[in-house]
């Protein structure tokens, strides 16, 4: 019980909307207090523990929403829930199924999932990745490529994954406004995104002026501590 979920909303600047939110796993230990999710994920994903864990994360954040969208609070039908996905996890065999069975589970509509992968699973087992994408597209739910621009980014991959978010890594938001190469790199990004009819998402929005830039550029949709920090 010292697991929990918190929810970082992403928002469209163009009208300040929350479109969508990103579950993120948190860790308070009775002694030690918060740990951070970078370490004990690894951990996790090292250990094999992940599998339980991950899919106490999807279980839960189906849950909360269900409880969201009966509320009124949500509309089912135009929101992302974003969940992040491990390597490990999206190489176990039933994969598909415990995702279906979550949305199931809680009544939601498939539309309303998006799993956030890294460029780490995909080099792993590309044939097997790209079938469980495909299983799980052909149910309505979606995909988005978490930290773009920091791994392989292979752009064979890409234009064979059935991803249709780019999210623009927080390392390069941090410094777009000072440094020219992270400000030229996003604007690669964005500019291969909408040329590949993808949509664009960036992390780490913290400051009015990163946000500028971005919109500058026609990427609206953000997540940061500009707006919300994960609650
Ligand atoms: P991530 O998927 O790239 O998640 C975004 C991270 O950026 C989160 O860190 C979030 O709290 C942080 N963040 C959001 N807005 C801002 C901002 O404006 N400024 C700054 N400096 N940071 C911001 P967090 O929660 O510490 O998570 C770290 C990483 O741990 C995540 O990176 C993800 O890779 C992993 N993780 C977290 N929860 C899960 C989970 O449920 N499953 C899996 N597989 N991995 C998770
Ligand atoms: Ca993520
Ligand atoms: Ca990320």
């Amino acid at each position: 019980g010292e697991f929990s979920v918190h929810y970082q909303p992403q928002v469209d600047a163009r009208g300040n909307r929350i479109v969508g939110a990103e579950a993120l796993a948190r860790w308070q230990h009775p002694q030690l207090g918060a740990q951070s999710p970078t370490e004990f994920i690894k951990v996790l994903e090292d250990s094999g523990l992940i599998l339980e864990v991950g899919t106490w994360i999807l279980d839960e954040a189906c849950g909360a929403f269900a409880q969201l969208i009966a509320d009124g609070l949500v509309d089912p039908l135009n929101f992302s829930l974003c969940v992040n996905i491990s390597p490990r996890q999206f190489r176990q065999n039933d994969f598909v199924e415990r995702v279906e069975h979550s949305l199931k589970q809680h009544g939601l509509p498939f539309s309303l999932l998006k799993l956030e992968i890294t460029e780490g699973i995909v080099i792993q087992n590309l044939e097997d990745t790209i079938a469980k994408m495909h299983q799980l597209t052909a149910m309505g739910v979606s995909f988005a490529m978490d930290d773009f621009g920091t791994g392989y980014s292979s752009l064979t991959h890409l234009k064979r994954l059935p991803v249709d978010t780019l999210k623009i890594d927080q390392s390069f938001v941090r410094d777009a406004i000072n440094d020219p190469n992270d400000a030229e790199i996003i604007r690669a990004i964005v500019a291969m995104a909408h040329s590949l009819q993808l949509k664009v998402v960036a992390e780490g929005v913290e400051r009015q002026q990163q946000l500028q830039f971005l919109q500058s550029l026609e990427c609206h949709i953000y997540q940061g501590y500009l707006h919300s920090r994960p609650v």
